[in-house]
């Protein structure tokens, strides 16, 4: 699904991706860690660019239509799938068929009564959790996440991981909790600097090796 070999990325004269070998079957469930400038939000992109057609990507900053329903932010989650008839129409008034398919995502996000609420009036984690909706109903076989449940309280941020673990063939996040990650994830992989630093089943990250990942250079 990945393979990547030493793939480096630079800004400008800045080498932010530093030689990342990486292979990524197809149905894997895997997490990305490692503090904060490692190069996770770099590598997300990445593996984004290389297969954008089968991927939905949740954004860090959510990227939504402010000014637009709840409904029609995960409307646009397919909106290049469907005509441009379609789209206006639907946009006019959510029609029968598209509302059976968006209420159930609603109802699993736990955002049913905020459907149609502009995502302007909403709350952070209801944002949050809205993004999260558009990547489901994309239906891709490939989820990218960066940091997706941030903002969701942490006794419902497993049950939200969950979801979107079940919701495409192979996904890849990145995490800042990382007891949260290691419990949701089978594979670990962990930035620092620029590099793979560890790459394990999650079962055998221990303590150490996460000290080690988070240092202080
Ligand atoms: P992480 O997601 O692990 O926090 P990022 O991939 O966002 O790390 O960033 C890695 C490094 O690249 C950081 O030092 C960051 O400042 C730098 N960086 C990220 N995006 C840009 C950009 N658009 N232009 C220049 N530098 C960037
Ligand atoms: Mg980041």
């Amino acid at each position: 699904m990945f393979d990547l070999e030493r793939v480096s990325v630079a800004y400008g004269a800045a080498r932010v991706l530093k030689g990342i070998s990486l292979r990524i079957r197809e149905g894997e469930k895997a997490v990305i860690i490692g503090p904060s400038g490692a190069g996770k939000s770099t590598l997300l992109k990445k593996l984004y660019e290389l297969r954008q057609a089968q991927c939905a990507f949740i954004h860090q900053d959510y990227a939504l239509v402010a000014q637009l329903s709840a409904f029609h932010n995960v409307y646009i989650g397919r909106l290049d799938q469907h005509s441009t008839t379609h789209n206006l129409l639907n946009l006019l008034k959510p029609q029968k068929a598209e509302l059976s398919q968006i209420t159930p995502i609603f109802r699993a996000i736990g955002m049913e009564e905020k459907m149609f609420a502009r995502v302007s009036t909403l709350s952070g984690g209801q944002q949050q959790r809205v993004a999260v909706g558009r990547a489901i109903y994309r239906r891709s076989s490939i989820i990218l996440g960066d940091e997706p449940v941030s903002a969701i309280d942490p006794h419902q941020a497993g049950g939200l991981l969950e979801l979107i673990k079940s919701s495409a063939d192979t996904v890849i996040l990145a995490m800042h909790d990382v007891q949260l990650a290691l419990a949701a994830f089978p594979r670990v992989i962990g930035l620092r600097e620029g590099r793979v630093f560890l790459d394990l089943p999650s079962e055998e990250v221990g303590e150490d090796t996460l000290a080690d990942l988070y240092r202080r250079s």
